[in-house]
């Protein structure tokens, strides 16, 4: 569903992403997992657009080449949802228009329906009470979950997730947490930026340890976390058990 050939990425003469060769099957979750700075931010920005990629590589989403830009890449975006570590909602909108206004204003739905599908999406990840509040008024988790149902109300066909819960006081990461379990089992296609490793374990078919914007190990969360084969990734380990 998702293919990276050849992705290579450049700040300047910084080198982020070094000929990453990827392909995330449908239905599959893949933990990314790294040192700070390893390049997997830019891994989930690239696979979104928000970043370009160095001439040569490419990344195609459901067999179609991503778009530089216009109408096209609208609808590419429409298809990859993403989760950040900040939540990013749209402070000024209340909970309910922050899930509906993109639906409105990229699928073309009327208003009712896609109030209707909002509060459905609201309810499933719990927060259908608080759908007439404004994002200041919730806590951290419940403005997460709010981010989730936002990018699921897009209809995507893959789930970017960044250190979604690494913002959060520790009372509020199992629910956010509970939501991407639950997201998991219904088959999404997930690419997930976290170091909670007890979820890689839960929920993760895969995981990709990068450093330095190499993938150094791409491999079965149990392998991964028992038997971890790079010096770095032991180290790695080390520090975050
Ligand atoms: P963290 O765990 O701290 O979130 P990360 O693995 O997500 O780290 P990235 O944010 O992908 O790391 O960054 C990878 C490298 O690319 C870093 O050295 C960072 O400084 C550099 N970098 C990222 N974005 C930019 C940018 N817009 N301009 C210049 N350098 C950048
Ligand atoms: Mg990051």
């Amino acid at each position: 569903l998702v293919e990276l050939t050849n992705v290579t990425k450049h700040f300047g003469s910084f080198q982020a992403l070094s000929d990453i060769n990827l392909t995330i099957p449908e239905g599959q979750v893949a933990i990314v997992i790294g040192p700070s700075g390893s390049g997997k931010s830019t891994l989930c920005r690239t696979i979104n657009r928000l970043e370009t990629i160095d001439d040569g590589g490419s990344i195609r989403i459901d067999g179609k080449e991503l778009p530089e830009e216009g109408k096209a890449l609208a609808q590419l975006r429409a298809d990859v949802g993403m989760v950040f570590q900040s939540f990013n909602l749209f402070a000024h909108k209340s909970i309910l228009e922050n899930v509906t206004v993109g639906p409105i204003k990229v699928k073309g739905l009327k208003k009712a329906q896609a109030t209707e599908e909002a509060m459905a999406l609201l309810e499933r990840v719990g927060v259908a009470q608080q759908a007439k509040k404004m994002p200041a008024e919730l806590s951290g988790g419940q403005q997460q979950r709010v981010a989730i149902a936002r990018a699921l109300a897009m209809t995507p066909k893959v789930m970017l997730f960044d250190e979604p819960t690494s913002a959060l006081d520790p009372e509020m990461v199992q629910e956010v947490l509970d939501v991407m379990v639950q997201l998991a089992q219904e088959g999404m296609t997930m690419v997930v930026v976290t170091h909670e490793m007890g979820f890689a374990r839960q929920a993760g078919d895969r995981v990709i340890f990068m450093d330095e914007g190499f993938v150094l190990e791409d491999t079965d969360p149990e392998s991964f976390f028992t038997r971890p084969q790079h010096e770095r990734a032991k180290n790695f380990l080390g520090k975050i058990l």
